[in-house]
């Protein structure tokens, strides 16, 4: 297959509105987790290219700053409407470098561009307060300001949105960013930036890093230029980026790792459980942060549930990503394949049943069957690791208090879900889930207007919403007096 406009496939990154290969020449290779097959390579820059980002950010901060949030909105707008029309591209990229079903990944896509539509519009509405005074000659007022040069790092499993949803906040605010995307998606993000420049974006507003993350991330980190970094990925490196941000007193946004309960009552309407289950579990193979991880499901209704679920997951069709009908693609890499199946061994060895799955697909290479396994107990590694793969593991629950107790007994606190068609306790469960984000009679939660974020270990921030934005600016406060 091939790309309609050959030109978003960008094999530079981009900084300070050039197209540039790394100072060494050197280069990263980029390929096809459904194949192993070379699809390119990116530049492998390191500490001095990430500083030139850094220091066109910076040249770039004072005029874009100075835009009104319309003029921004404007932009952003215009960029919005190329991502439309290029959509297939965008696409077709993402399932090249990523893996995900090509339908999938135009799903992707639609999300990704809510976000540009939504700060768009938002850069217009950042308001600020004026406050009762507490004496008769002063005035009090408190407004928001652009934070300044902000950093952006992204993970593999969403190339496209985590880009968007962090990109466009910090540009409707008015702030520069350098974005490291990660080294195994980098054409999207890539992608994403030609249309950009297409856009209007002055030089220098969006600069795009690729290479070796450490050095960069080492760069982005310690620099006092940059005011703020902004992270999706693994809650290892989120404490790392933090540890290194601390220097010089960074503001942080870090969605990290989740470990979603997904209760299933036995008021439940098990239908629609099921489904959302399945989309919750099965979306990018398992491969998201808000996957459910840990389903509990009540021992009344639990033997059903399982057997249904076992029926649906085994029609799951697997395959590469380009081929019609396919649902589940590959995992990313080869160690995220190892993983799974030390999970999985780990489960069976210790007493979990194995109702569908449970291997490595025939197709070889990194697929992996969709696979149900349970009961599974908290001593076994799959009840506290992030799976990040297409298996469900099914717990047996009797009360809900039982329940609420193994639901938060975890570090992670990102997303939960429940089934449950009593509203009483619909209204308990959903106070008493220690998470940032809570699906109820529902398996997908996000979209442009819910604030996207985690407690616990799970992160720091917001991302999306009407509080979005907020994460890339100052409050200032003035007390203006009359003598
Ligand atoms: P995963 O295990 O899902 O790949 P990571 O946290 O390793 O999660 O990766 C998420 C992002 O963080 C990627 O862009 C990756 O390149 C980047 N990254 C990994 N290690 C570092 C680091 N030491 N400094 C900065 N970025 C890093």
């Amino acid at each position: 297959m091939q790309l309609r406009d050959p030109s978003l496939l960008r094999q530079q990154a981009y900084i300070g509105g050039e197209w540039r290969d790394a100072a060494s020449g050197a280069t990263l290779a980029v390929t096809n987790p459904a194949d192993g097959s070379a699809l390119g390579s990116v530049p492998d820059m390191g500490q001095a290219e990430t500083r030139q980002a850094i220091a066109a950010a910076e040249r770039a901060l004072p005029a874009w700053r100075a835009k009104t949030g319309k003029e921004r909105g404007a932009i952003l707008r215009r960029w919005h409407d190329l991502i439309v029309q290029n959509t297939d591209d965008l696409a077709l990229l993402m399932t090249l470098e990523q893996g995900k079903p090509l339908a999938e990944a135009r799903g992707e896509i639609a999300y990704a561009l809510s976000f540009v539509e939504w700060f768009a519009e938002e850069a217009k509405r950042v308001y600020g307060d004026v406050l009762p005074s507490t004496r008769g000659d002063q005035r009090l007022l408190a407004f928001r300001q652009p934070i300044g040069v902000c950093a952006a790092i992204t993970a593999w499993n969403f190339p496209s949105a985590l880009v968007t949803r962090k990109v466009t906040p910090a540009l409707a605010a008015g702030c520069t960013v350098v974005l490291k995307p990660a080294e195994l998606t980098p054409y999207s993000a890539l992608a994403l930036a030609a249309l950009a420049e297409r856009a209007g974006l002055p030089p220098g507003v969006f600069n795009i890093v690729t290479g070796n993350p450490v050095a960069i991330g080492a760069e982005l980190t310690s620099n006092p230029t940059v005011r703020k970094l902004t992270f999706t990925g693994s809650t290892a490196t989120g404490r790392l980026l933090m540890q290194q941000s601390a220097a010089n007193i960074k503001k942080l946004s870090l969605e990290l790792g989740g470990n979603a309960p997904f209760i299933v009552f036995d008021d439940a309407d098990l239908d629609a459980a099921i489904e959302g289950l399945m989309l919750s579990k099965f979306r990018n193979a398992g491969q998201t942060c808000v996957c459910a991880n840990r389903v509990y499901v009540h021992e009344a209704v639990y033997d059903d549930f399982a057997a249904r679920l076992a029926q649906r997951v085994a029609v799951l069709r697997v395959g590469n990503g380009l081929e019609a009908g396919v649902e589940q693609g590959p995992l990313i890499d080869g160690r995220a394949l190892q993983k799974v199946q030390r999970l999985v061994g780990d489960a069976l060895e210790k007493g979990a049943q194995l109702h569908v799955g449970g291997n490595p697909h025939a197709l070889g290479g990194t697929f992996f069957e969709p696979s149900v396994i349970g009961p599974v107990t908290p001593a076994m590694e799959i009840a506290r690791e992030e799976i990040f793969g297409p298996v469900v593991a099914l717990f047996r629950f009797r009360t809900e208090a039982e329940v609420i107790a193994m639901a938060n007994d975890t570090e992670s606190g990102l997303a939960a879900y429940f089934y449950s068609e009593n509203l009483a306790r619909v209204w308990r469960v959903m106070e008493a889930l220690e998470y940032g984000m809570v699906g109820v009679n529902t398996g997908m939660i996000s979209n442009e207007v819910g604030p996207f974020g985690g407690i616990k270990e799970s992160g720091l921030g917001r991302e999306g919403s009407k509080y979005g934005i907020e994460e890339f600016m100052e409050l200032k406060y003035a007390c203006l007096s009359g003598n």
